[in-house]
């Protein structure tokens, strides 16, 4: 399908379900959401939640026994026939090992992973593994390919690039290790950018920086960028659009701006609580959610989260599923505090 604007990323009714001999986890359950191009989308939500399910549905990483058994995942994308303009393909049509996702993998969508120690290969220089991507995607020689990323190391900041080119993740502390692997991937201009809880492993001053270096590569690049975190906090202070996720659904979408000043979603609500501020007390507890996440294989009849909410509705809130419905002008939350209309048996 040929189309020249509309969304980067549409997510419509993402179904990732893992079937095991012991019953069916349904990690992602019907989720839809818009991605725009220079936009910073959030997925938020405590783990075990589905976002990263989500975003591995949209790479097509998801291991066995997951499986994307409903939804689509529309990508636009450059035609490739060489006439201008884009057109759009819907990921879940590809084979997942095949050369067309491995060539959007890295290419069209690149990921920042939580862990970069993990992400390297201790046994190879990070030149080596940055150049190696750039040429995987890109027909260019081995020197331009080095200049490359040469430049794309001193891009995100990373001090004396060249020698550094020549070193092993493990002789670089966290914080360059991080910058290492937004270099890797921004090599191929990336238009939409994955990054999953990308400051778990560095100290609070490291997460500060590595956080102004993504906004500041989104607003040169305009790149989109979808932020995975469980911290609303950080979300806050990256993302324009949020979603809230629990037990692989959506239980709130919208701009920050209206979700911060008006959260609608008693999810939403307690996870606003116990986010600390210049106003906590001193040595005071901040508020928690009571309750702990069931178990996938043990969800709750009815409102996923009704077993920890303090408004539930019993007879109401633990019999029927909210539906994901627009309040008010901007949000959509899954709440019968707000309306009626709940997912279909
Ligand atoms: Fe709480 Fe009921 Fe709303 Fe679920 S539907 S969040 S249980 S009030």
């Amino acid at each position: 399908m040929n189309t020249q604007s509309g969304p980067l990323l549409s997510v419509r009714d993402l179904r990732t379900y893992f079937l095991m001999d012991e019953g069916v986890v349904k990690a992602v359950d019907g989720v839809s959401f818009d991605v725009h191009a220079g936009q910073i989308f959030g997925i938020v939500g405590e783990s075990g939640c589905g976002k990263s399910v989500t975003i591995k549905s949209i790479l097509r990483i998801v291991e066995d026994p997951g499986k994307i058994v409903q939804g689509q995942i529309l990508l636009r994308r450059p035609r490739r026939d060489g006439t201008s303009g884009d057109e759009e393909l819907d990921l879940v049509g590809l084979d997942a090992h095949g050369p067309e996702i491995r060539g959007i993998r890295g290419g069209q969508i690149a990921l920042i992973p939580q862990e970069p120690m993990s992400s390297f290969s201790p046994v190879h220089t990070i030149g080596n593994q940055i150049i190696e991507a750039i040429m995987l995607h890109q027909s260019i020689g081995k020197q331009a390919a080095r200049d490359l990323a040469r430049d794309l190391l001193r891009d995100v900041g990373v001090p004396m690039p060249e020698r550094r080119l020549d070193e092993y993740s493990w002789q670089l502390s966290g914080g360059l290790r991080q910058r290492a692997i937004i270099a890797m991937a921004l090599c191929c201009n990336p238009r939409l950018l994955i990054a999953d809880e990308p400051t778990t492993a560095v100290d609070v001053t490291t997460q500060a920086q590595v956080l102004r270096l993504l906004r500041e590569l989104q607003r040169e690049h305009n790149s989109a960028i979808i932020f995975i975190t469980h911290d609303l906090g950080v979300i806050a202070q990256m993302a324009s659009f949020v979603t809230v996720m629990y037990l692989g659904l959506v239980m709130e979408q919208g701009p920050v701006d209206d979700i911060f000043h008006a959260p609608k979603h008693p999810y939403t609500q307690a996870l606003l609580r116990s986010i600390p501020s210049v106003k906590s007390q001193p040595r005071v507890n901040l508020p928690t959610i009571s309750g702990s996440i069931p178990h996938p294989f043990n969800k709750p009849v009815g409102c996923p989260f009704h077993p920890r909410c303090i408004k539930r509705m019993p007879g109401r809130c633990d019999v029927r599923t909210p539906a994901l419905q627009a309040v008010g002008e901007s949000q959509r939350v899954s709440c019968f505090l707000y309306h009626d209309a709940e997912v279909p048996e």
